[in-house]
């Protein structure tokens, strides 16, 4: 397949395709998963903030008295708390329980806001540098060395005024970036990925694209064949006419002679013509067209009565043997199945030298019926067992020629056998001769 530049390019046209493929898939995947565990972090991280948030506030508005003070109440509930303008760095706070303890983690941070958005009061690790301020709801800021906070700011009711301020709770997104990152790194390696998804694509290419040159190259032998096959007939009918086209004058019985010869030559032709077109209608169709119940018994008992003339011809003994009391009966094409008969026994005729034995024999076993022909013949070498079902296939050809065979006869016969759902075996040995066994489905009688 390496040599051939079509097959190579076509490999590489279907590698391509794989690999643009596969990588669109896999970045398509990889982004929506990006998409994804982003926004469900993200959703995770706003309700914990709110949840936080929604439950100081609740706790804090009972205690709240004048807007922007803070009450001993507030601090109570809120231990540690350190007012704006006091430097708390030294304070020990008590370590947390509950909600409260979320803001001695790292990131964390509470603000107590006025109504213009002055801090009053802090709780947790403060962030350095970021703007401040109490609106919208929701906030993500970030400061001059780009560490990015997430807040929510929920305004705050006096007991005896509308406003007392906001309460502030954010958090760092340094985990949420982070986690973002390594997604984003690992994506990135997609370009490592894609050169294995491309390496495995032409290796995959490679593979589906084996049995099409497998054919691709049967092809191209079958059409060698049908040209040689066919050349043989046309180059003997054209050197016959040329060489009596030649002679100055022709006597009737040169003329009858030479007609007698193209006649024959043509009669080759057709008949390979014929088993050419039989086994492309077969491959086409497949099963048996014509489908009607046929008697094998009556089948093996007229073929081999219409065959003994040929066989006293040659010199041999035909006979059938019947090994079962029921009509074996199956679905098929009856003048298929007559053929294959006569295939086979002509094959052994044929083959088979004077006084040899030939015999057809019919049974029954397992739903089935077993058409054997046994010939006590030339035999078939074990190297040329496998191939004497293949199109052309002629064992020693200068012998196969002298019978007039095209190599087609066991192909066509295997052919039909496989339209009738059938398996055709062959058993041989050089000297010993031959028995092929067809095995057909009997159709089974309710
Ligand atoms: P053809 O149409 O030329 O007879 P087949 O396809 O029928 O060719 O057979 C293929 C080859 O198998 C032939 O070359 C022949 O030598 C061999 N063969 C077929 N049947 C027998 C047999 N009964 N005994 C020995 N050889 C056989």
């Amino acid at each position: 397949m390496h040599q051939n530049k079509l097959f190579n390019l076509m490999r590489l046209r279907l590698a391509a395709w794989y690999a643009v493929v596969i990588g669109f898939l896999m970045l398509l995947f990889g982004f929506s998963m990006y998409q994804i565990m982003a926004q469900v972090h993200w959703h995770a991280l706003d309700q914990e903030l709110e949840t936080v948030a929604g439950i100081l506030h609740d706790g804090l508005e009972p205690d709240l008295t004048k807007p922007g003070q803070i009450v001993s109440e507030v601090q109570e509930f809120l231990p540690g708390l350190c007012m704006a303008n006091i430097d708390c760095s030294s304070t020990v706070v008590p370590s947390q329980r509950h909600i409260l303890g979320l803001f001695q983690q790292e990131g964390y941070y509470l603000r107590l806001l006025d109504l213009s958005g002055a801090t009053l009061a802090t709780l947790g690790n403060q962030p350095q540098g970021l703007p401040i301020s109490a609106k919208p709801l929701w906030q993500t800021i970030a400061n001059s060395q780009g560490d990015r906070y997430h807040q929510i700011s929920m305004p705050l009711q006096a007991t005896n005024s509308p406003f007392w301020g906001y309460v502030q709770v954010g958090r760092s997104l340094r985990d949420f970036d982070e986690h973002l990152i390594m997604i984003k790194r690992f994506l990135l390696a997609s370009p490592v990925v894609l050169l294995l998804v491309t390496i495995v694509s032409w290796w995959m290419a490679g593979l589906a694209m084996r049995p099409v040159y497998r054919s691709y190259n049967q092809i191209q032998q079958f059409t060698a064949d049908v040209a040689h096959e066919l050349r043989t007939p046309l180059a003997a009918a054209q050197t016959t006419v040329e060489s009596v086209l030649q002679m100055p004058h022709l006597s009737e019985s040169e003329v009858r002679l030479t007609l007698q010869t193209v006649e024959r030559q043509n009669g080759r032709l057709s008949q390979i013509v014929q088993d050419l077109l039989m086994l492309a209608r077969m491959d086409i169709q497949g099963l048996a067209q014509k489908r009607q119940l046929c008697c094998l018994n009556d089948l093996v008992n007229d073929v081999v009565e219409e065959m003994a003339a040929l066989a006293l011809v040659a010199d041999v003994m035909l006979t059938d043997q019947v090994q079962t009391r029921q009509y074996l009966k199956v679905l098929g094409d009856e003048e298929q199945l007559y053929r294959v008969l006569t295939n086979l026994i002509t094959n052994a005729i044929q083959h088979t030298p004077k006084n040899g034995n030939i015999v057809v024999a019919l049974r029954h076993a397992d739903h089935h019926a077993l058409i054997s022909v046994q010939d006590t013949g030339s035999g078939i070498a074990p190297e040329d067992l496998p191939r004497i079902f293949d199109r052309f296939y002629r064992v020693e050809s200068d012998r196969s020629r002298s019978t007039g065979g095209s190599g087609l006869g066991l192909s066509i016969v295997q052919s039909i056998i496989q339209a009738h759902q059938g398996t055709i075996q062959v058993q041989s040995q050089l000297g010993n001769g031959s028995m092929f066994t067809v095995r057909l489905p009997l159709v089974r009688m309710s």
